[in-house]
């Protein structure tokens, strides 16, 4: 839908179902554009007083959410479950990640916000005091989609809200509440009015990123491309999360049983739909059975349901009905071209389960290892050695992450440095995206910029200005300024030489000779 065709909409709503039942859970409007320029227009007019406030005082108020958000979590999860049919140890998750983030940002956003006083690098600006000041876009965007509701919102808002910005999230229209959840303890707290939430289809996010000054996205490389060319027309900064197909190379000396488990968890946790999934699996061929037998095991251990609030499930559904049609096509297109399902291979029917997936005999020409899946399947391909894994590794448009499985650690580091990927996790999966003081962020179609990553995930919400001020007793009139009679010309042109110079003796050498 375009931005002009929303205003027609502006009376709808959407109706928010669970995938694990089809029951209703919630409704939502369709904002139209003209609602989401109000929005946006009253967050600016608070923005200047939370800027103002300074980043301890931010702080403060970001512990209070994190405080409502732990006293409200069987709440919250109970909403993150029945709009995602994820399982109550991963809705779990996504809050205490949300409270962890808060912690790291909250306790650290004065040093990492604090001006920098910095030296001059020369003799013609030795006078100067140089100061570095991060000041907020006034309002960012947070487009986010439907694969962790709670999660991707709250790890993009907070420090955008500690830099001193107001925040505007949009939600995927598949699973909103999670976000209005947020807003409702935001609003709970007495916080000060500058953070919102839209709701609404496509058009309402293509309506933020018409109105805000930064775009922080989360979502498809397709929609990704839309959204970074937007904003290149509008002149604002974007930072953009796309999409994966995470590798994993398993040496043959690995811990077979440690690699299995590991990329069961990685392939699998949130049914596969997450941005750095375990998406194909190579094997180095000595060890390509036991990995496979072993792998095979462990995933018919996995329980997959409707969790029934006691932990009853390992694995959820998918999020809609368009991912199990993705995964059915990828499923059913590596097996038209000779791959053998090992265990799983369809979707259950009832709910938007799909089976947990092994697809053996698998090669570039299918899906399932070119395009990405976001489901729950775990394509194995043998690989004679660690060199035809590498090269297959960075044989995708993506670069998102990897992950490398062996004992030698020092062997395993050589190996993350020549893959073509934002994040290397070894003998583990996921555990960049939980260290905050690294990046995580996509090369290639995987995205443009980072999140977290210490002081870069709260200063990429900052502009920064640079303010110079006189060291010594201001003078009249300075050196370069004007006039440039004869004389004084000759006196700059001179003195701009002998301070950019570094080899006065031997220029004058060479003049004289
Ligand atoms: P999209 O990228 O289309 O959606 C992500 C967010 O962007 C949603 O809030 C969406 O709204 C919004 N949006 C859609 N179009 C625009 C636009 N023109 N301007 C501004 N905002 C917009 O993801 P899909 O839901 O369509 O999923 C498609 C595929 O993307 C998946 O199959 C998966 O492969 C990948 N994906 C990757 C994710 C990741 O974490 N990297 C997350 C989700 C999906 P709305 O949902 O209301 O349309």
């Amino acid at each position: 839908m375009s931005t002009d065709q929303i205003s027609s909409s502006a009376a709808e709503t959407i109706t928010v179902r669970n995938p694990a039942t089809g029951a209703i859970v919630g409704s939502v409007a369709v904002q139209p554009t003209q609602e989401v320029v109000a929005v946006v227009n009253e967050l600016r007019s608070h923005q200047p007083s939370w800027e103002a406030l300074g980043p301890g005082a931010r702080a403060v108020w970001l512990r209070r959410l994190r405080d409502w958000l732990l006293d409200n979590e069987s709440h919250l999860v109970d909403v993150v479950c029945a709009e995602t049919g994820k399982p109550r140890a991963e809705a779990t998750f996504e809050i205490m990640v949300t409270c962890d983030v808060i912690n790291y940002y909250a306790d650290r956003a004065r040093k990492f916000l604090a001006d920098e006083k910095l030296s001059p690098h020369g003799l013609l600006t030795a006078t100067k005091k140089l100061t570095k000041v991060y000041r907020p876009y006034p309002i960012v965007g947070v487009i986010t989609p439907w694969n962790f509701p709670m999660l991707i919102p709250g790890v993009d808002a907070v420090p955008a809200l500690l830099a001193g910005a107001a925040v505007l999230i949009k939600p995927s229209e598949e699973t909103p509440l999670s976000s209005c959840e947020l807003l409702r303890g935001w609003e709970q707290i007495g916080a000060p009015p500058v953070l919102a939430c839209v709701t609404g289809p496509g058009a309402t996010g293509g309506a933020v990123v018409n109105a805000v000054d930064m775009v922080q996205f989360t979502g498809s490389t397709k929609t990704g491309r839309a959204i970074a060319a937007r904003a290149g027309e509008r002149l604002i900064p974007c930072g953009v999360e796309l999409g994966g197909k995470d590798p994993a190379i398993v040496l043959a000396d690995a811990d077979l049983q440690r690699a299995v488990n590991g990329i069961a968890w990685g392939g699998l946790l949130n049914s596969g739909q997450a941005c750095i999934s375990v998406e194909r699996v190579y094997v180095e061929a000595p060890a390509y059975d036991r990995f496979v037998e072993l792998l095979t095991e462990k995933v018919r251990s996995i329980r997959q349901g409707n969790d029934d609030g006691s932990y009853s499930a390992d694995v959820g559904t998918l999020a809609t009905p368009q991912q199990i049609e993705i995964v059915g096509r990828h499923v059913e297109d590596a097996v038209a071209r000779g791959a053998k399902v090992a265990i799983g291979g369809t979707a259950t029917g009832s709910g938007e389960f799909f089976e947990p997936t092994i697809l053996l005999d698998v090669d570039h020409s299918m899906a399932c290892m070119r395009e990405e899946t976001f489901g729950p399947t775990i394509p194995v391909m043998k690989v004679a050695d660690v060199e035809e894994a590498i090269r297959l590794a960075n044989d995708s448009p993506y670069g998102l992450s990897a992950t490398v499985w062996t004992n030698d650690i020092e062997r395993g580091e050589a190996i993350a440095r020549r893959l073509e990927v934002g994040g290397v996790n070894i003998n583990d999966a996921y555990a960049n995206l939980f260290c905050f003081p690294l990046p995580h962020g996509g090369w290639k179609s995987s995205g443009l910029g980072s999140r977290l990553g210490g002081p870069q995930g709260i200063r990429k919400y900052c502009r920064q200005q640079a303010i110079t001020t006189p060291r010594l007793p201001a003078m009249k009139n300075e050196v370069l300024w004007y006039p440039y009679s004869a004389l004084r010309g000759r006196m700059v042109a001179a003195l701009l030489r002998l301070l950019v110079a570094r080899d006065i003796p031997r220029r004058l050498r060479r003049r004289g000779a």
